[in-house]
C-alpha cells in the first residue's frame, strides 16, 4: 500500500483534531507528510556568547532557566509570557505569545539551547518567541517547517521523523536508473531522509538537488503531454473574421496591443487545425476585457457558444455589466451564471445553456459544475487564470468538443520564463495602455510620515473618492493573527483619523460570501475606505478608488505590489500609491525604488526577478501551475537538465506506457491534481 493511503492518525500523537490542523497545511496522509519538505534549516551548532550578541540578529545561545515563566494576560485576550535565562555572560529575556505550555516545557534550573531573534527594548536585550532543544537531543541542523496555528516545529518534526520511519527498505523510484545516473543525482530513498535531518550541508544540497529536478522534470512532463494532447485535436473552423464590425461599434478605439491581440485568436480560429490555446498577457487596465468581447462576438457569429469563467462572482458580474452594454442591440443573448444565484435560477440558466438559448454565458466555477452542458461551446475563456488550475481550464474546455481556449493574465512573467510556465500555450503579449491613462504616482514614505498620508487619504475621501489600505503584514511568530491584526487596525483608523468615514475590512480568513459583500458595498462606494489583510480581489474595477497605501510595503515581492497598485488609476481621477516602509536596508530601497520609478509591469517583473531571484518570485503561486513542493525555478540548471531528460524520455515512451515510467507518471497525475485543490 502506498503511504499516501497511509492516514496522517497513524501517527502517534496525531488525533482527529491535529489531524484538521494537519489537513490545513495539506497534509493528509504519512506520505503527504514525507513529501512537506522544510522551507530552512536551523544550524545548532553555532552558540553566541550572551554578552556577544547583536540586537536585530538571530542567534542560538546555551542558557539556564533563572526565573519561573511568567504569564499575563494582554490585549486581544493573549497570553505573555516573560521569563529570564543566562550563561557566563550575562542575562536574557525570553517572552513568549499564547503558549499555555511554556511552564511545563522550560523547567526552572535547567539549561537549554534557546534560536531567536533578539531585539532590545528599555530593560535590555529580549528573544521573542524562540525555538529550543533540551541541552542533550541536540542535532546540529534541524528541519524549519511551514506552520500553521496549534502545530509547532517540535510536533513537525516528530511526525516527519515517524512518517520516514514508515518508508519501506526499498522504495519505487520514479526516476529510471539511466537518469539518475546521467545526472548524478541520489536514490529517492537518501534524498526523503536528508531533506529534513540532513546529516551536513553537502548531502542537505544533494537531497535537494535531486528532488528538485524529480519535481521540475514532472512538471516538464505534464505540460508537455498536455500540449501534445491539445495538438491531437481537430478545430472547430470559423472560416470568417466576424471582427470588424464588432470593434467599430465600440465606444472606443482598440490599442494597437489590443487590435493585434485580437488578430492572433481570430488567425488562431480560422487558420489552425487544433484549436486555439492562448495565453493574453496584459498589464491590469490594457484591456483584455475588451479582446475577449470581440472573440465572443466572433464565436457566436460563427455559429457557437462563448463562455467566460472568473475567479469571483463580484468579477463575473462586473464581466456581464460590462458585456451588457458592449453587446447591446446586437441580438446577442447573455447569461451570467454564479453559485450564489438560487437553484432554480440557476436551472433556468443551464437549461438556456443547454438548449443553445444562450450565446454567452458569464460565471464563475459554477461553469464547470457538472450539471453546466452546453448546446455547442465553441470558445472557453478563462479570465486572471492564475486564480484557476491547468486542471480547472481543461476542464472547462471539456465542456464542448475542442473548443478553441483563450487564458487572460495580469501577471506579468519574464519572458524568458514565460515559456516554461505556460509550456503549453501560445502567447500574446499586449504591451499598450489605453490612451489618456494617467500613471498612478506612487511614493515611499517611512512611518513617521503615516499620519499625513492618512490625512490625504482623508481629503480624498472628503473629495467623494475611495481608497485601499493593505495592513501591515503579520507572522504566525508574531503572536497575532491576521484577523486580529486587520480589526485592531481598522478600530485605530475608526477611532482616530476616520471617525466620519465608512471603513471596511477584508481579509483572508473571511468566507468567500462576506469578502465578494464587503467587495460589493466597496463597488457601490458604501465603503470608502477599504482595509485589507492579503491581496485585494484581482480585478476588480472600482474606478473611482484612486489611492493605495500599503503597509510594511517591502514585505510584499514587486509583482504583488503592482499588483496591488493596479487597482486604482482606472478611472478619470488622478491616482497615487504610497508605500509605507522603516525598512531602510539597501535591496529594500532599490526594489520599492522600482516602484516609484516605473508603472510597467513587465519591466517590474523583470527586476524582481533579478532582486529577490526567482524562488521568491514564483513562490508566490501566481500562475496557475501545479503547486510545488520543492522547486523554485532559480536552479536554472537543474532546470535545463530536466528540460533534457523530458525531451529524451519522451522520444523514448511519447506517452510514457513504458512499464519503467509508470511511477513518473503516477507522479505527473498527482501533481497536476493539486492545482484543483489550490483554487480559492
Ligand atoms: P484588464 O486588462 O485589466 O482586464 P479592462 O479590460 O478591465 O482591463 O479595461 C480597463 C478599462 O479600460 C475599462 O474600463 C475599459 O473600458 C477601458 N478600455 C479598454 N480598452 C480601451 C481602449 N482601447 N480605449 C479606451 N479605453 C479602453
Ligand atoms: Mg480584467
Amino acid at each position: 500500500m502506498s503511504l499516501y493511503e497511509v492516514p496522517i492518525t497513524k501517527l502517534s500523537g496525531i488525533g482527529e483534531k491535529r489531524a484538521a490542523l494537519f489537513a490545513k497545511l495539506g497534509i493528509r496522509s504519512v506520505g503527504d507528510m514525507i513529501t512537506y519538505y522544510p522551507r530552512s534549516y536551523s544550524d545548532w551548532s553555532n552558540i553566541t556568547n550572551i554578552a556577544d550578541i547583536q540586537p536585530e540578529t538571530t542567534c542560538v545561545v546555551k542558557a539556564r532557566v533563572m526565573t519561573p515563566v511568567n504569564s499575563i494576560r494582554i490585549s486581544g485576550g493573549r497570553i505573555m509570557s516573560k521569563l529570564s535565562v543566562a550563561d557566563d555572560s550575562g542575562y536574557l529575556n525570553l517572552v513568549f505569545f499564547n503558549n499555555k505550555y511554556i511552564s511545563s516545557m522550560l523547567r526552572f534550573g535547567e539549561t537549554y539551547v534557546f534560536m531567536g531573534k533578539v531585539t532590545r527594548d528599555r530593560y535590555g536585550f529580549q528573544m521573542t518567541s524562540p525555538e529550543f532543544n533540551k541541552l542533550n537531543d541536540q542535532t546540529e541542523i534541524t528541519p524549519v517547517y511551514h506552520l500553521t496555528a496549534g502545530l509547532n516545529n517540535h510536533m513537525m518534526i516528530r511526525a516527519a521523523k515517524e512518517a520516514l520511519s514508515m518508508l519501506p527498505e526499498l522504495i519505487r523510484d520514479p526516476l529510471p536508473y539511466d537518469i539518475q545516473k546521467h545526472y548524478d543525482l541520489c536514490p529517492l530513498s537518501y534524498a526523503l531522509h536528508h531533506i529534513h535531518f540532513p546529516s551536513d550541508n553537502l548531502s542537505m544540497e544533494k537531497a535537494r538537488r535531486r528532488l528538485v529536478f524529480e519535481e521540475l522534470l514532472t512538471l516538464n512532463l505534464g505540460m508537455r503531454l498536455m500540449k501534445s494532447q491539445s495538438k491531437e485535436q481537430t478545430a472547430i473552423r470559423m472560416p470568417e473574421d466576424f471582427t470588424k464590425s464588432f470593434i467599430k461599434n465600440l465606444p472606443f478605439e482598440l490599442t494597437g496591443a489590443q487590435q493585434r491581440a485580437v488578430t492572433d485568436c481570430v488567425n488562431d480560429m480560422r487558420h489552425k487545425i487544433n484549436p486555439m490555446n492562448r495565453l493574453i498577457q496584459g498589464d491590469v487596465g490594457s484591456g483584455k476585457t475588451a479582446v475577449c468581447a470581440a472573440v465572443c462576438w466572433q464565436t457566436v457569429k460563427s455559429g457557437y457558444q462563448a463562455a467566460f469563467m472568473a475567479p469571483t462572482e463580484i468579477l463575473a458580474q462586473q464581466h456581464y455589466e460590462t458585456f451588457l452594454k458592449m453587446f447591446e442591440g446586437t441580438g446577442i443573448r447573455i447569461d451570467l451564471l454564479i453559485g450564489s444565484m438560487t437553484v432554480s435560477e440557476k436551472r433556468k440558466i443551464r437549461a438556456r445553456v443547454e438548449t443553445g438559448e444562450s450565446d454567452i454565458v458569464i460565471g464563475t466555477h459554477a461553469l464547470v459544475s457538472e450539471s453546466t452542458v452546453f448546446a455547442r461551446l465553441g470558445c472557453a475563456i478563462t479570465d486572471e487564470q492564475h486564480r484557476f488550475g491547468v486542471a480547472q481550464r481543461a476542464r472547462l474546455a471539456s465542456k464542448g468538443e475542442h473548443p478553441h481556449v483563450l487564458v487572460l493574465s495580469a501577471t506579468p512573467i519574464p519572458r524568458t520564463l514565460g515559456l516554461i510556465i505556460y509550456g503549453d500555450l501560445d502567447i500574446t503579449i499586449i504591451d499598450e495602455l489605453p490612451p489618456g491613462r494617467t500613471e498612478v504616482d506612487t511614493f515611499l514614505i517611512g512611518s513617521d510620515k503615516r499620519d499625513r498620508a492618512l490625512g490625504f487619504l482623508k481629503k480624498q475621501v472628503d473629495e467623494g473618492r475611495q481608497c485601499y489600505i493593505v495592513c501591515p503584514l503579520v507572522e504566525e511568530s508574531e503572536g497575532v493573527d491576521e484577523l486580529q491584526n486587520a480589526n485592531d487596525y481598522a478600530a485605530d483608523l475608526m477611532l482616530g483619523p476616520f471617525r466620519d468615514i465608512s471603513v471596511g475590512i477584508l481579509h483572508g480568513k473571511m468566507k468567500t460570501k462576506d469578502k465578494e459583500r464587503v467587495m460589493a458595498r466597496f463597488a457601490a462606494n458604501e465603503i470608502s475606505v477599504l482595509v485589507s489583510t492579503t491581496v485585494v480581489e484581482v480585478g476588480v474595477d472600482v474606478r473611482n478608488a484612486t489611492v493605495m497605501m500599503i503597509e510594511n510595503a517591502e514585505r510584499f515581492g514587486l509583482s504583488t505590489l503592482h499588483q496591488l497598485r493596479g487597482r486604482v488609476g482606472r478611472g478619470e481621477h488622478k491616482s497615487y500609491c504610497i508605500l509605507v516602509s522603516d525598512n531602510s536596508g539597501e535591496n529594500t530601497e532599490q526594489r520599492l525604488g522600482v516602484m516609484c520609478r516605473t508603472n510597467n509591469g513587465f519591466e517590474i517583473a523583470d527586476m524582481d526577478l533579478k532582486l529577490r531571484g526567482p524562488g521568491d518570485f514564483f513562490g508566490s503561486r501566481q500562475h496557475g501551475l501545479p503547486q510545488l513542493a520543492i522547486a523554485d525555478f532559480s536552479d536554472t540548471e537543474t532546470l535545463a537538465q530536466s528540460q533534457d531528460a523530458a525531451e529524451l524520455i519522451l522520444q523514448i515512451s511519447p506517452d510514457l506506457s513504458n512499464e519503467a515510467l509508470r511511477p513518473l507518471k503516477a507522479k505527473i497525475r498527482r501533481l497536476f491534481e493539486t492545482t484543483e485543490n489550490t483554487m480559492n
